[in-house]
């Protein structure tokens, strides 16, 4: 007779796969001989499938922090996991296709390029992945009817609200499907009719399975994050209620 052992005895036991994990993370910049530390030992998991919020005041190292989620600059000393793959030592070839295929960027000027239609600024997010050319149109298409946009694909952005804005901008991060999206104070130029229509978007893709971190001052949207983070003088805390 085989006795099958259990895998796991307790199944609250199983890790959450983590999207991000964060190892005494330090960033410095040096300036003039004047060296500041915009994070001072970072050490947080962030865990796939979450929606975490960062706040704190100016200069408290959030957008630093952001920065280097996106892997678009390095730390002086720790590391980022993502997934398998350090951020801490990758090459730069490495990093490149970590913010082309696992990164989705929202800013908080949105970022889109005036003399582009909204499906053009969203197929732009899609270049550096090399798609075939039906591939592209279908996931640009897809992406507008998750902002709720597919009818606004020919307006350029001039021709668009702030709100619809920012969800091209959004659109344009999730169509090449990233593991997770950033985003850097995405309701900061807009009204609250305008960021509720944001955060229904952002709440919607959450609830498909996409990992958020979002910078925010803004209450409304921390209070409907999972978990709140705070970074206050390049340290992290645990603000969840
Ligand atoms: P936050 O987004 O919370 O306002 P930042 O991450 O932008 O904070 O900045 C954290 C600290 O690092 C601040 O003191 C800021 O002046 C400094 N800092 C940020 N980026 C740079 C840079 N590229 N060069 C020099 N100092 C920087
Ligand atoms: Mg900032």
């Amino acid at each position: 007779m085989t006795i099958i052992e259990p895998i796991v005895a307790d199944a609250a036991a199983i890790p959450t796969p983590a999207a991000y994990r964060l190892a005494g993370v330090t960033k410095t910049y040096t300036q003039k001989e004047r060296v500041i530390r915009a994070l001072a030992g970072v050490d947080v998991e962030i865990a796939q499938g979450d929606f975490v919020t960062i706040q704190g005041p100016t200069g408290g190292g959030k957008s630093t922090l952001l920065q280097l989620l996106g892997a678009l600059d390095q730390p002086t000393v720790g590391h980022i996991l993502i997934g398998e793959t350090d951020l801490a030592t990758a090459t730069a070839r490495d990093l490149e296709r970590v913010r082309a295929i696992e990164i989705g960027f929202v800013f908080q000027a949105f970022n889109l390029i005036p003399t582009l239609t909204a499906a053009e600024n969203v197929d732009m997010g899609l270049e550096p992945l090399r798609l075939a050319k039906d591939e592209r149109a279908a996931r640009v298409t897809e992406a507008l009817e998750r902002v709720d946009l597919a009818d606004r694909g020919d307006h350029r952005p001039g021709e668009l609200s702030g709100g619809q804005q920012q969800r091209v901008a959004i659109a344009r991060a999730i169509a090449k499907r990233p593991r997770v999206l950033l985003a850097d104070e995405p309701t900061g130029n807009l009204d609250e009719s305008m960021r509720d229509e944001i955060l229904a978007v952002l709440e919607a893709l959450n609830a498909e399975g996409l990992t958020l971190v979002v910078v925010t001052h803004d209450s409304a949207v921390a209070n409907r994050a999972r978990r709140r983070l705070r970074l206050d003088q390049g340290s992290v805390r645990d603000i969840t209620r």
